[in-house]
C-alpha cells in the first residue's frame, strides 16, 4: 500500500496544530487570495496597487513620526490623487535610516504584542534589526504558500532544507526530546545545516536523504550544488526530488542545469528578503521573477532617478503589507530591471529580470566602471577543474581570486583562469590566484559570498557623471 497519500496528511494535520502553537493560523485565506490574484488582468492588479500604495502612504504619514516630519520637510502630503509617480518625490529608506530611526519608523498604532521584531540577512555590515506587524507575517506565510503551490509543493510534502542562518535552526546537539521531533515532523521536513560542510557529513547528510526521501530540495544553491558533487564523486545512491527551491544566494545558470540533472527536479528560484518576505517567484518559464504586486511596489533605481523598463538599476521596495513598521522606497542594494514584456505564461504579475548580485558585490575597475558579481561568478563556468571560486576586492588596482581546485588544475589552467578574468576587470588590474581547501561562509548570515568588494567605487569622468 503507498502511504504517503496518507503520510502527507497526517502531517498537513500536524501542520495545522503547529501554526496555532506558532500563532500563524490564518494563512490559508491568504494563499487564496495570492492565487486569485494570478487571475486578474494586468490594468486591475496595476489599479490596486496604486490603491494599496496611497493606503500605506496614508498609513506612514499619519502614524509614524519619521515618515510625517521627513515628508512635512519637503512639503509633501499624501492626497487621493497620488499615484505611483508621485513616489518619486519621496525620500529613499536606508539601513542605517532603520537603524537610527526604528522607533519612529514604529506605527502608533500598533502596540508592542502586535509586533514582531526580526533581523535583516544582509552579508555585509551589520545586521539591522526591524518590526513585523503580527497580521503580515501570518499573510506572507499564505502568500509563499501560494507561490510554492505553483511549483507543486503543499504543506505536507517532504523538504530537505538546506540552510545556514544558525538562528532560524535548532542548535546542533541539541536533545531531540518529543517537542523537537513533532515542530519537525509538522514542518515535514529534514534539516541539513550547511554553515559548515566536510565530508564526514556530508556522508551523514546523504543517509538522513535516503532515509526521509524528500520531494523537495529548499535552500541555499551553493549548499546543495556542493552536496549534488560529493553524491556524484562518491558514486552514492542518487537522491531524486521533484523539486529544487533555491533562495538567499544568486543561482547561477551552471549550477541550475547541474542540479536538475544530478537530483532530476525542476529549479524554481526565488527572491526573497527577511524584511519584505517573497518579493518574486519563477514560473515554469523561469525567464525571470514574477513580483507578487498586492505585497510589494518595486522601483528600479539608476543614477538617483526611476530607471525605464528593461533598464537596470537599484532595487527599490515600498513594502504593501507592513503597516506596523512601513517601508517606502527602501534600497535593497541588489540589482536589476523591469521587463518590458509581460511573461509568456500569461500571468498579470510584472517580471523583475538579471537579478545580478548585490550592490555591494561588484568589482571597481581602477577606471570607475564596474563589473557586476554575476559575471564574474559564471567566468569559471566551463574550467571543470576549479570547483568554487571567491573574488575579494582589498585594493582598487588588485583582485585575489580564491579558487577550491580538483587534481586536474594545471599551471596552464591558471593562466587561462587569469586571462579569463583579466578580460573582465582590464589590463590594469592585478589578478592574484590563492587555492585554498575551502571557501569560508559569512559567520553571521551562513550566506556564501561569491563576490567581496572592500573598496569604494572611484571618481567616475564627468561625462559619465553628467547622464543623470
Ligand atoms: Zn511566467
Amino acid at each position: 500500500m503507498n502511504m504517503r497519500p496518507v503520510d502527507r496528511m497526517l502531517r498537513a494535520v500536524a501542520r495545522d496544530i503547529l501554526d496555532r502553537r506558532d500563532r500563524l493560523s490564518g494563512w490559508k485565506p491568504h494563499r487564496k487570495a495570492f492565487l486569485a490574484s494570478m487571475r486578474k488582468d494586468r490594468e486591475s492588479l496595476a489599479r490596486d496597487a496604486e490603491d494599496r500604495l496611497r493606503r500605506i502612504l496614508y498609513h506612514a504619514y499619519e502614524t509614524s513620526p519619521y515618515y510625517r516630519d521627513a515628508w512635512n520637510a519637503i512639503g509633501f502630503r499624501p492626497s487621493s490623487s497620488f499615484t505611483s509617480k508621485d513616489l518619486q518625490q519621496l525620500p529613499f529608506l536606508t539601513k542605517d535610516i532603520v537603524r537610527e530611526h526604528k522607533s519612529t519608523l514604529v506605527s502608533e498604532r500598533f502596540r508592542s504584542d502586535e509586533l514582531d521584531l526580526s533581523y535583516t540577512g544582509g552579508t555585509t555590515g551589520t545586521q539591522t534589526s526591524f518590526y513585523l506587524d503580527h497580521a503580515c507575517a501570518i499573510n506572507r506565510v499564505g502568500r509563499q504558500w501560494g507561490m510554492l503551490d505553483l511549483c507543486g509543493y503543499r504543506p505536507g510534502t517532504r523538504r530537505a532544507l538546506v540552510w545556514g542562518v544558525s538562528d532560524d535552526l535548532a542548535q546542533p546537539g541539541t536533545r531531540i526530546n518529543l517537542k523537537r521531533w513533532f515542530r519537525e515532523y509538522a514542518s515535514s521536513q529534514e534539516v541539513l545545516c550547511c554553515s559548515v560542510m566536510n565530508e564526514e557529513m556530508l556522508m551523514d547528510y546523504h543517509g538522513r536523504l535516503l532515509r526521509f526521501r524528500p520531494e523537495v530540495l529548499y535552500g541555499y544553491p551553493y549548499a546543495i550544488t556542493h552536496l549534488g558533487r560529493f553524491i556524484q564523486e562518491q558514486g552514492l545512491e542518487p537522491i531524486k526530488v521533484k523539486t529544487i527551491v533555491s533562495t538567499a544566494e544568486r543561482l547561477t545558470e551552471v549550477q541550475r542545469g547541474f542540479l536538475q540533472k544530478v537530483f532530476g527536479g525542476e529549479v524554481f528560484n526565488f527572491y526573497c528578503t527577511r524584511e519584505y518576505g517573497c518579493i518574486g517567484f519563477e514560473c515554469r518559464r523561469h525567464v525571470g521573477f514574477h513580483i507578487d504586486s498586492e505585497s510589494v511596489f518595486v522601483e528600479i533605481i539608476r543614477d538617483g532617478r526611476r530607471a525605464d523598463p528593461g533598464e537596470p538599476g537599484e532595487i527599490t521596495i515600498t513594502d504593501l503589507q507592513n503597516y506596523g513598521m512601513p517601508f517606502i522606497r527602501s534600497r535593497t542594494a541588489d540589482f536589476g530591471s523591469l521587463s518590458p514584456q509581460p511573461c509568456e505564461c500569461g500571468s498579470p504579475l510584472p517580471v523583475l529580470n538579471g537579478l545580478d548580485g548585490r550592490a555591494t558585490d561588484c568589482i571597481w575597475r581602477p577606471d570607475g566602471s564596474m563589473v557586476a558579481g554575476g559575471t564574474l561568478a559564471d567566468v569559471f563556468g566551463d574550467i571543470s577543474s576549479i570547483r568554487f571560486s571567491q573574488f575579494v576586492q582589498e585594493k582598487l588596482n588588485e583582485l585575489d581570486v580564491f579558487l577550491v581546485v580538483t587534481s586536474g588544475f594545471s599551471n596552464e589552467t591558471e593562466k587561462e583562469a587569469i586571462r579569463q578574468v583579466r578580460e573582465l576587470v582590464g589590463p590594469e588590474m592585478a589578478v592574484n590566484i590563492r587555492r585554498v581547501p575551502e571557501i569560508a561562509r559569512n559567520p553571521r548570515s551562513g550566506k556564501y559570498q561569491e563576490v567581496i568588494c572592500k573598496v569604494n567605487q572611484p571618481q567616475r569622468s564627468t561625462s559619465t557623471q553628467r547622464r543623470v
